[in-house]
């Protein structure tokens, strides 16, 4: 038992250890509902020093359930749009100042 814990423990980002929920009911973080039941999950991460690093990591591998980063993943899926839509702007704008 304590080998496999550690093993956890190694695998573990490091932010994840300053994490406000760890030891917290994971059902709190995978609302069953709508957004509307997520309010105790983002009151949690409200309060989390690396809210910041989870929500990047929730990102970055495109986790499609569960609040991170006090995000919910209908929410996750608005920010990366929005990110994508920034940078084809900046394209645009970089091609079109090119082309001048
Ligand atoms: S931001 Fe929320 S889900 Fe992420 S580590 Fe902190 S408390 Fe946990």
């Amino acid at each position: 038992m304590a080998a496999h814990q550690d093993s956890l423990a190694a695998d573990m980002l490091e932010w994840q250890r300053h994490a406000a929920c760890r030891g917290l009911e994971a059902e709190i973080f995978y609302p069953t509902e709508d957004d509307e039941t997520a309010f105790e999950a983002k009151a949690v991460c409200a309060a989390c020093a690396v809210s910041g690093d989870c929500l990047e990591y929730a990102i970055a591998v495109r986790e499609k359930e569960g609040v991170w980063g006090g995000q919910t993943a209908a929410e996750r899926v608005r920010i990366i749009r929005r990110r994508r839509r920034a940078a084809a702007r900046a394209r645009n704008a970089q091609a079109a100042a090119a082309s001048n």
